[in-house]
């Protein structure tokens, strides 16, 4: 047994994306390593390689099993953590690479968005009390019964904070590809400030709303076991990035922290539902049967002549054909006339945990959107976010609108390209 603090380094797609890259990150560990404490690391595919292989798989079937999906999937984190092995190696250090299968990084048995519901740390701390640097696939689990799944989109960043918490790890360091966590996607609006630190509970929000720079369930998983969590760069460094931190911890300034689109969601309207107890219920537990994620719901207000409603929600665009299927079969039974796709929308949200108790911020946003001749199509709040539904091409303006409204711009130009460092 060995009393070395534990660091958990996460590398995404971007930054292992080529032969030259990953030596880089392989001297970043080893930097880690050097510092005298154990280093466990978490890898992405390289650059694109999911994006591929997702592609490829439509080109063979527009609807693939979800099993067989993630058996595809897995494979791009497989690479990367051999190659980044060898490149240790090679630099001079020891570094065993692992699959989620030889971890056991256990998961439900759901495929494409599995939770993880268990972590095996022996074989990892066997090989870190041997001196090794352990380098483990992300983005993969595997079932209590031996298949392989996936954690959903980004999901390495789960993976990297699981571990942390399971290996009760003194940090967990995301490294990517820009200088921390920002006002908004520093890609769309290069005038975005860079926060020093964030809540877990904004983050949280700011992440499920879109802002993809981190997993929301990571950020759940960082929250619920108090891992200290930062979003940093890999090609710089000496900069700390943005620190993640209990709410308690901050002062709120402003009332809004960050503004986020997402182009993920899809709306359907369920027509003409007789207005009786019991409908949504029917409706609502049934997709949730499928596994289905439903996001923004909305029930009109009755017809009386008819004594129908309609009801709206949101769902993640590849949930369609599933929620459709599911809708079909019941359709009979909730007596709606019939189903509405609306496939050309955004969400847009406002997040910030001083907009509690301070009135008019929700009017604010409106306004904004109202000045720009944005329409709202659905509207959603929780404690600390504010979501507009809004129509696909009106996405960016709205985002770039609401981030100067609500004064988030700053001075500098974010650096979004990355250069590789000294090391
Ligand atoms: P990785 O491959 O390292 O996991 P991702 O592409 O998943 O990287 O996440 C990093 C990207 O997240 C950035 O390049 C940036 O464009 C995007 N992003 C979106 N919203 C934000 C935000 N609020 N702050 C920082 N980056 C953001
Ligand atoms: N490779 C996976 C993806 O592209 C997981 C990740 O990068 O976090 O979604
Ligand atoms: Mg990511």
């Amino acid at each position: 047994m060995n009393s070395k603090k534990i660091i958990v380094q996460k590398f995404g797609g971007t930054s292992v994306a080529d032969t030259d890259k990953i030596k880089n990150v392989a001297r970043t560990i080893l930097r880690e390593q050097s510092f005298g404490n154990d280093v466990v690391v978490v890898v992405s595919a390289m650059g694109h390689t999911t994006d591929h292989l997702v592609k490829m798989a439509k080109e063979i079937s527009p609807n693939p099993s979800g099993r067989e999906m993630d058996m595809l999937l897995s494979t791009g984190e497989g690479i990367s953590i051999a190659l980044l092995a060898m490149a240790i190696q090679e630099a001079g250090g020891q570094a065993v690479s692992m699959n989620a299968m030889q971890v056991g990084i256990i998961t439900e048995n759901i495929h494409s968005k599995a939770r993880i519901v268990d972590i095996k740390t022996d074989r990892i701390k066997r090989h870190l009390d041997e001196g090794k640097v352990v380098v483990i696939a992300g983005f993969q689990g595997v079932t209590p019964n031996g298949e392989v799944t996936t954690l959903g989109r980004g999901g390495s960043d789960t993976s990297a904070v699981a571990l942390a918490a399971a290996l009760e790890a003194a940090r967990c360091d995301i490294y990517t590809d820009v200088e921390g966590v920002y006002t908004t996607d520093p890609r769309l609006v290069p005038t975005a400030s860079r926060l020093d630190v964030v809540s877990y509970e904004e983050m949280l929000e700011l992440a499920r709303v879109g802002a993809n720079v981190l997993h929301p369930r990571a950020v759940e998983t960082a929250k619920m076991f108090k891992v200290p969590l930062r979003v940093r760069s890999s090609f710089k460094l000496d900069n700390l990035g943005t620190l993640i931190v209990g709410v308690e911890d901050m002062e709120l300034q402003k009332p809004v922290t960050g503004v986020a689109s997402d182009l993920s969601q899809l709306r359907i309207v369920v027509c003409d539902v007789p207005d009786v107890p019991g409908r949504a219920a029917q409706i609502f537990s049934k997709l949730a049967d499928a596994n289905i994620s439903v996001d923004m719901i909305i029930q009109s207000y009755a017809r009386k002549l008819e004594n129908t409603n309609d009801i709206a929600f949101t769902i993640d665009k590849s949930d369609l054909d599933k929620t459709l299927k599911t809708l079909d079969n019941m359709k009979e039974n909730i007596g709606a006339s019939r189903f509405q796709v609306d496939e050309n929308i955004a969400k847009v949200s406002i997040v910030g945990a001083g907009m509690i108790d301070r009135p008019g911020i929700a009017a604010s946003m409106f306004d904004t959107l109202a000045e720009q001749n944005i329409n709202i199509k659905m509207i959603s709040t929780s404690e600390i976010k504010i979501s507009c539904l809004v129509d696909e091409l009106d996405a960016d303006k709205a985002v770039i609108a609401l981030h100067k409204a609500f004064n988030l711009n700053c001075d500098e130009i974010a650096d979004v390209k990355g250069t590789l460092p000294d090391v």
